[in-house]
């Protein structure tokens, strides 16, 4: 069955809306369309998110729900969106600025457990030598996101 033709303000609020912050379904009950159809449409505009569900998990996670029953934690999803690739249980995600809800592309960066455990142990301590060394340990790609953030951090420290 053929959907009925969406509105200019309709395709304006999928735009604006099919983001990490608004899932598939909400759009969907908004615009009193299937989420198949939302999907479609987007995928059409060339938009990139597609979860049907956004809930928080046990440990403060946001985890998405892709298609009908893959589940994803939103920060490595987002990630793997943006960079183009799958990751393994190898690479952990750092949230920068610690919080595990905001998962915008700039408060993420990859790392090894290893190195994740030493970050934290880092900052802990506020180790400052440690954490301008750290940026040689990530992808270029993240340099840029870390040093922003350590700039950030120095201030909060009273390093200038
Ligand atoms: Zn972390």
């Amino acid at each position: 069955m053929a959907g009925v033709r969406w509105t200019d303000a309709e395709l304006k609020f999928l735009e604006e809306n099919y983001t990490s912050k608004n899932s598939c379904k909400y759009i969907a009950e908004t615009l009193g369309r299937s989420i198949r159809a939302v999907y479609t449409m987007a995928d059409r505009m060339g938009l990139s998110v597609q979860w049907e569900y956004r809930r928080i998990d046990k440990d403060g996670y946001v985890e998405v729900v892709l298609g009908s029953s893959v589940k994803k934690k939103e920060h490595r999803y987002v990630y793997e969106q943006e960079y183009g690739i799958v990751l393994s249980g190898y690479e952990h995600i750092h949230h920068l600025d610690e919080d595990k809800q905001n998962n915008v592309i700039e408060n993420l960066v990859m790392m090894s457990p290893a190195n994740h455990n030493r970050l934290h142990a880092m900052i802990e301590r506020k180790d400052i030598e440690a954490l301008r060394k750290f940026e040689a340990v990530l992808l270029y790609h993240d340099v840029p996101k870390y040093q922003k953030w350590l700039n950030s951090f120095f201030l909060q420290c009273d390093i200038v």
